[in-house]
């Protein structure tokens, strides 16, 4: 098969990985004449890089062939998709070619389970050695790890990638022994401690001067939002013991799509978005809000709600707490207020060092105004008290009602 099919078909079953962070641009190519360039091409995603900028990256499988069946999953052995599969010389080849062309900055490199997950992850660890040690390939190289593998190949991944991740795929073992009945939780869970420990390890070599030493800096994981019956909660108490005891950098929330070749067993339709999009959102106030799992969901409910962001939702849950005095209020109070991300709240910590502030220098850090002011006192501001009392909060904030579809 020519290297071009192959990359067709690899980098197309690739897509389905959300764990390298697609920036989510909007699709556009100049295949009809118009214009110059593409944001995407065969096998070309965005990502972040460890320094916040946004990189290209060849994303592509080593192979579409696999030993497991997982439900979820167009590669899964009982799927009747066209197979391939690369030599690691051929991944070498084009992602030195896309990468002296421009084309790249990395590569997302993952595989279906040939052989053996060892055999395997030598052929993945095969690709990164190579660019690194026999061409000196200083790009971005994010490497999919299987939790099966040796702990010796999983390490030696560590070493020649920039980031490693292993997917977890679903939140419990009940789901995952109904839709990915060779996975294991416990099994992955042993893996991601032990990459934890040797990032810690590296981290600490490199703060005592071994600046030649080369590792992975952070591990990642995905899973899918909408496949099975697991709940907002379930997601969300998983994660919380990844980035706790894990130490995961990210975990991509991935909504259910149906794939061509689709098994009777998962829901015909699509996860909302709205779900994923809501269960990022609720990760960030985790990770740098300072909020805990337990007061982002609504005692009373499994699930986020769709149609109100979660901070906003907690803070009209607890609205005895507002509205909060900007000239004393803590660093921790003001992240829960709405509108008010990290950045805007040091600022306004720097503010109010040398001056009283104002509406109108809420409106100079782009704070919207709108969302905060219910919540908040200036020196020329301070809500009337019936505004948090009265339910006209609640209807303040809650979307429009829409002409629902007749018919869908
Ligand atoms: S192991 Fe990975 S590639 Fe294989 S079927 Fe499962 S999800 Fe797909």
């Amino acid at each position: 098969m020519e290297l071009q099919q192959k990359l067709a078909i690899l980098a197309d079953a690739a897509k389905y990985d959300a764990s390298c962070a697609s920036s989510g641009a909007q699709r556009r190519d100049s295949r009809d004449g118009k214009g110059v360039g593409s944001t995407g091409g065969a096998g070309i995603c965005h990502s972040y890089a460890p320094d916040g900028r946004c990189i290209s990256l060849l994303k592509v499988l080593l192979t579409n062939r696999c030993l497991y069946d997982c439900h979820y999953c167009i590669n899964r052995r009982s799927s009747n998709v066209r197979r391939a599969a690369f030599t690691p010389e051929e991944v070498v080849r084009l992602t030195l070619d896309f990468y002296k062309r421009n084309y790249i900055e990395g590569l997302f490199l993952s595989s279906g389970i040939v052989r053996s997950a060892d055999h395997t992850m030598e052929q993945v660890v095969a690709v990164a050695r190579t660019l690194r040690e026999e061409h000196d390939f200083r790009g971005y190289i994010h490497l999919k790890t299987i939790p099966e593998a040796s702990p010796e190949l999983i390490e030696l991944a560590a070493r020649y990638a920039d980031r490693i991740s292993i997917n977890l795929e679903l939140p419990s073992q009940k789901s995952l022994d109904r839709l990915a009945p060779e996975k294991n939780l416990d099994r992955t869970k042993h893996a991601m401690g032990r990459i934890r420990l040797k990032l810690e390890d590296a981290a600490d070599r490199k703060k005592n001067g071994d600046r030649r030493l080369r590792h992975a800096t952070g591990q990642s994981t995905q899973v899918i939002v909408g496949a099975d019956e697991s709940t907002d909660a379930d997601f969300l108490a998983r994660s919380e013991e990844l980035y706790g005891s894990y130490r995961l950098r990210r975990v991509y929330y991935s909504a259910f799509s149906p794939i061509p070749e689709p098994s009777a067993i998962l829901p015909a339709r699509p996860a909302p978005l709205l779900r994923e999009h809501r269960l990022y959102q609720a990760d960030w106030l985790m990770r740098f809000y300072g909020f805990h799992r337990s007061e982002i969901l609504d005692p009373a409910k499994p699930h986020l709600d769709l149609h109100l962001d979660p901070k906003l939702a907690w803070a009209l849950r607890n609205r005895a707490l507002f509205p909060l005095d900007l000239r004393t209020a803590t660093r921790e109070q003001l992240l829960r207020v709405p509108g008010l991300g990290p950045r805007n709240v040091d600022r306004i910590l720097a503010l109010r060092r040398l001056a009283p502030i104002r509406l109108a220098d809420l409106s100079r850090l782009r704070v919207p105004l709108d969302k905060v002011r219910p919540f908040l006192i200036t020196t020329d501001h301070r809500p009337p008290a019936t505004e948090l009392e009265s339910d006209r909060l609640l209807a303040r904030f809650a979307p429009r009602p829409e002409q629902l579809e007749l018919f869908c």
